[in-house]
């Protein structure tokens, strides 16, 4: 027994060491290295702490990755500010994120096509691949779906702002450009192509658009790219409609100083054709309803338990009312889309922030007078 307890202790200061040789050598900040694996869980609403975690068990199928960028969501905010997003309360410690791309550490002996030092874009939705949902290219609504860093199931499904994380290899997708920054915003841009596919198809719509945050920009973005003939935004922050302003977008309404400029679009039979709501705000989507053509569909993608709707408008004006829940097959198509340079989404990183620094990092990113897409780096 006391040579095993020595064991341990031996073990756990060669990797003190190692640790500290490898900071020397990359020349990171001593203060914040120790030799366990750190991340960064909610608690509870405010209560967020960085605190060691097991390092996990690696399966044959599977690699282990070492997390370098990974991107403050909306749902992660939701979690540190109320406890919960929608439905899902949090009733234990988890480990947040999802939005991640790291550098394959080691690769189980089954798995094909990746190697050590591969840049990874981290799919962060695990599906069975077996029932109807996933044979259907549904794997969204998958039954046994595990998503990083969410509550809806208890145990909670751990999340991926961690220094280190095990996950199949079919979950990893090989990122060909360099910037790890950029791969972490495939899984933002995913939710977005999946919302855009819902829509039918953008090219030639006169497109309106409620939240300005990182969904609702990178929705414009995409509209922008795939040809809509008009891209219009509302917010209440101007910092948001500032950085929409850049992006191309040709509208903004600022809709706490003057809601009266999108009131005008009512006009007539309305003068949008469809609307991408992106804030989980249930004002947005009651004015986004007023200015839209008869038969608009509308893309709620926007996060919310309830909202109160004048259902008459939907029935009247014949709009329909799609819900866009993440995204499936789409994560291939925005790798290739980033990768190559198509679309450009660097605009939308506003920081980038240490992971020891979480607390910091999730203030500023819920900070919407000076914030949008907040990078932790591992
Ligand atoms: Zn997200
Ligand atoms: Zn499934």
């Amino acid at each position: 027994m006391v040579i095993m307890i020595n064991q341990v202790i031996l073990t756990k200061k060669l990797r003190i060491i190692s640790t500290l040789l490898t900071s020397i050598r990359s020349g990171k900040n001593l203060c914040h290295e120790s030799y366990e694996m750190r991340a960064i869980f909610i608690n509870a609403a405010k209560d967020l702490r960085v605190s060691d975690c097991e390092e996990e068990r690696m399966m044959p199928s599977q690699v282990r990755v070492k997390i370098s960028h990974g991107g403050i969501c909306g749902s992660d905010l939701h979690y540190f500010n109320h406890g919960k997003v929608g439905f899902s309360k949090l009733r234990e410690p988890m480990i947040l994120g999802h939005e991640v791309s790291g550098f394959v550490s080691d690769v189980g002996e089954d798995v094909g096509g990746l190697a050590i030092g591969d840049l990874v874009a981290i799919n962060p939705a695990k599906t069975c691949g077996q029932c109807h949902f996933c044979k259907e290219n549904r794997s969204n609504q998958c039954s046994s779906m595990q998503f990083f860093g969410s509550a809806l199931l208890f145990p909670h499904i751990q999340g991926a702002f961690r220094e280190e994380v095990v996950v199949d290899a079919n979950q990893c997708f090989k990122f060909r450009a360099s910037n790890p920054g950029v791969a972490a915003l495939v899984e933002p841009l995913s939710v977005v192509l999946h919302a855009i596919r819902k829509s039918g198809n953008v090219n030639g719509r006169r497109v309106l658009i409620s939240g300005a945050g990182p969904i609702g920009l990178i929705t414009a973005a995409l509209c922008i790219f795939y040809g809509a003939e008009s891209v219009s935004i509302m917010d209440i922050e101007t910092y948001p409609l500032s950085l929409a302003q850049k992006l191309g977008v040709q509208n903004t309404f600022d809709m706490r100083n003057n809601s009266s400029e999108l009131e005008n679009y009512a006009a007539g039979e309305g003068n949008f054709d469809l609307f991408f709501e992106c804030s989980g705000a249930e004002q947005a989507l009651i004015s986004g309803m007023n200015v839209l053509n008869p038969g608009s569909k509308i893309i709620q993608l926007g996060i919310a338990a309830e909202f109160c709707l004048p259902v008459i408008q939907l029935t009247a004006k014949e709009y329909e009312l799609i819900g866009s829940w993440r995204f499936s097959g789409e994560f291939s198509q925005a790798v290739n889309l980033l990768e190559a340079g198509e679309i450009d989404l660097t605009p939308l990183i506003s920081h980038e922030i240490p992971f020891w620094d979480a607390e910091k990092a999730f203030l500023t990113a819920s900070n919407r007078k000076e914030a949008m897409k907040v990078q932790l780096c591992f």
